[in-house]
């Protein structure tokens, strides 16, 4: 059986591609022609509009949210000697930060159905040092905030919400940004909303919106765009030293008209997501569990879960079956404990955390993007189903 012949695609479907338009293209064009394409007026735009689309108070744009997690974490005094919970099922990026910073990670298993962090096994590892907490609302879906947001209460610790799912998802009535914590957004290119690279931390609290203020641009009273324009004036001061995590106006140019197509990509985000959940119910995989009541899911990320004693194949090798059908599937991720230096530096073993070390060797996340095509997502509902069942519909075995 030669694969080549029975390819569904003669071209790569990237597991994701960011859905831009005319509009974001002009703009673009308009920053660089205006000759002003650092951070300006259209960053003070798009801050505002962010702010206003999630409901929060204080928004601040930056180069990533790997730049706001790191200015959080800082704002709210966090450092050597300092513990900070956070989910072993994240990006490296969530915990590299904790890292950096000086403070000790500590890691709180997931609920095996949800995938989330379990406010009972956050409380378990609370201790004398425990000063924050990061809540990661993994794919998109809602983590359940208020018992963690009481814990932090009565243990008197921060909560930083790793929002970088989760533009768009809502818990109780409420969307993310809009909570009594600091949160930050991604706006890279995998992620909902698109700067190219970018993110913006949000947050009621003025005194960590003046902080994180100063140390995303050298710690100087004033940004550039105010200094140079008109009515403004050269001199600056430094408050304290700071980073350089300024957003810049052509990456705000991108997502002024991203922030305006939100609503109709998220309708488009759902659709694709049903027609996954009706089309791939038949076969031996776990879906992603429907959304908790009371929350709205951002649909980020499709994970699927490739059991071998089920599906009769790894996830890895479903990955390579993917690829050679040219589908692009990503993994959203491994467990933090299996990479070699947290095992060194913290003495975490993956299987101390058993949830999310099993959801780490299965889980595989299918394209979802609002730029696909209803051909693409049929080529790859084909794919899986030629991959797992060796049929390309319920009942209709394949071609070859
Ligand atoms: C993408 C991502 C980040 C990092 O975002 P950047 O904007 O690329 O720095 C952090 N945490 C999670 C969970 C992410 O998915």
């Amino acid at each position: 059986m030669s694969a080549e012949k029975t390819l569904f695609r003669d071209t790569f479907l990237p597991f994701s591609r960011p859905a831009i338009g005319d509009a974001e293209i002009a703009e673009l064009v308009d920053s660089l022609r205006s000759g002003w394409i650092t951070t300006g007026p259209k960053v003070e735009r798009f801050t505002q509009m962010f702010a206003q689309y999630v409901g929060g108070k204080h928004a601040a744009a930056l180069s990533s949210a790997t730049a706001g997690l790191h200015l959080a974490l800082l704002a709210h005094g966090i450092g050597p000697g300092h513990e900070v919970i956070t989910t072993p099922l994240t990006f490296a990026a969530t915990v590299n930060m904790i890292a950096l910073v000086g403070a000790t990670p500590v890691l709180a298993d997931i609920d095996r159905h949800t995938l989330q962090v379990r406010p009972e096994q956050i409380a378990a590892r609370i201790t004398a040092r425990t000063r924050a907490i990061i809540v990661v609302h993994y794919v998109g879906d809602a983590a359940d905030l208020d018992p963690i947001l009481d814990l932090a209460r009565t243990g008197r610790f921060s909560v930083i919400e790793d929002a970088a799912h989760a533009a768009g998802t809502e818990y109780k009535g409420k969307r993310i940004g809009a909570f009594d914590t600091t949160s930050v957004f991604s706006f890279h290119p995998n992620k909902n909303i698109t700067t190219g690279e970018g993110g913006m931390l949000v947050t009621p609290d003025p005194e960590i919106f003046e902080r994180v203020s100063l140390l995303k641009f050298h710690g100087m009273d004033r940004n550039a765009w105010k200094r140079f324009a008109k009515q403004g004036s050269p001199r600056y001061d430094i408050a304290m030293p700071g980073y350089k995590y300024n957003m810049m106006d052509i990456q705000a140019a991108i997502g002024l008209h991203q922030l305006r197509r939100v609503a109709r990509n998220w309708d488009r985000r759902q659709e694709i997501w049903a027609r996954y959940d009706r089309e791939l119910s038949d076969l031996p995989l776990v879906l992603p569990a429907a959304p908790e009541p009371e929350t709205r899911h951002a649909y980020h990320l499709y994970t699927v879960l490739v059991d071998p004693d089920r599906a009769a194949i790894t996830r890895d090798e479903f990955i390579g079956a993917m690829t050679r059908e040219n589908i692009g599937v990503g993994v959203h991720y491994q467990s933090i404990p299996v990479h070699p230096y947290y095992q060194s530096q913290f003495g975490w073993r993956p299987e101390d955390y058993p949830n999310s070390f099993r959801i780490g060797q299965q889980t595989v996340s299918l394209p979802l993007s609002a730029k696909l095509r209803d051909q693409d997502v049929s080529d790859v509902i084909r794919a899986v189903r030629k991959v797992l069942v060796g049929q390309t519909a319920r009942g209709a075995p394949c071609a070859n």
